[in-house]
């Protein structure tokens, strides 16, 4: 790197950091909370940061929730948010084909996923096709061999996670991908998500076998790929240069940030990543700053 990760410890380094942004994005758990809890200072760290005046957004691959539902789980944890601040990799894909693809609202889409996509799409005033419900759960049939059309009229096939996935679901998003001009757009690319302490297949093991049955890639609106910071630079109009991204994994948070083009990383050694690893550019992937915690940023106030 042009220069190596700096440590953030002292209050006037804080201070000095968080002057140098106008917008930051956090990643959620690993740095927000852990598990069920609350880092320490988290919830006083970005009330101090709205009370200066800066833009908050929290940005996770997460595909099954919409901006609505995230704020239940801030309540929950104690924090207060916005459902403006959230950002889930459901709306960035929403966004993403309205203000970067420009694809006009009114328009048919396919979904292959969860009720965060569709509802983020709707919301925005597309037509969705497919999703999750009841009838298309059902099991395959030999009829569907003839009753599977495509929609000549869809304009992008949309993949998210969707946890009942199947043979019938897959056959149509082929279809549709075979529509002249027809985007290929995916939520994220995670092969695996944890829950309960374990991992299980994510998005982008969705998205493989559709990406294999048509040859070409989605483009994906998750982290760590910049089609992200396209959306929420269409919605939120943000100064990447003066824009900070906070989290607990090189591979995807700081690499987000740093392909991005954004002015800062900062890397938090309250989840995944280990300051060893920080230090020596793991995945070569490099973060311009990094601090025990979000909460310590709580010591700039004594500047
Ligand atoms: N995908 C799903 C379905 C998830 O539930 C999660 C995290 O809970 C993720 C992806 C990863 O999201 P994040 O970017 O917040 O780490
Ligand atoms: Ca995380």
């Amino acid at each position: 790197p042009a220069q190596p990760p700096v440590k953030l410890e002292t209050p006037q380094q804080f201070r000095e950091f968080i002057d140098q942004f106008d917008t930051f994005l956090f990643d959620c758990d690993g740095v927000l909370w852990s598990g069920s809890q609350q880092i320490p200072h988290v919830g006083e760290v970005l009330n101090y940061l709205r009370d200066l005046g800066k833009s908050l957004i929290f940005v996770t691959n997460n595909s099954t929730a919409s901006r609505q539902s995230y704020v239940p789980k801030f309540e929950k944890l104690g924090l207060s948010v916005d459902p403006s601040e959230v950002f889930p990799s459901s709306y960035s894909a929403a966004c993403y084909i309205s203000t970067v693809l420009q694809i006009p609202t009114g328009s048919k889409l396919f979904v292959i996923g969860e009720s965060g996509i569709t509802s983020e799409l709707t919301d925005l005033g597309y037509i969705v096709l497919g999703g999750d419900n009841e009838e298309d759960r059902r099991a395959w049939h030999d009829e569907e061999y003839d009753a599977i059309v495509p929609d000549g009229d869809v304009k992008a096939v949309v993949v998210g996670l969707d946890r009942h996935i199947n043979y019938a679901k897959l056959a149509r998003g082929y279809h549709h991908l075979q529509v002249p001009g027809c985007h290929f757009i995916a939520t994220n690319t995670d092969a695996t998500y944890p829950s309960s302490r374990k991992l299980f297949p994510g998005a982008g093991s969705i998205l493989a076998p559709l990406e294999l049955m048509v040859g070409r890639k989605a483009v994906s609106c998750g982290k760590p790929h910049p089609a992200m910071m396209d959306a929420i630079e269409g919605v939120r109009g943000v100064d990447r240069a003066r824009t900070c991204m906070v989290g607990d994994r090189l591979d995807t948070d700081v690499k987000f940030g740093v392909d991005s083009g954004l002015g800062g990383t900062l890397a938090v050694l309250t989840g995944v990543v280990k300051e060893e690893e920080i230090v020596s550019g793991r995945f070569g992937v490099w973060s311009k700053y990094y601090a025990e915690s979000l909460g310590e940023l709580i010591k700039a106030k004594q500047q």
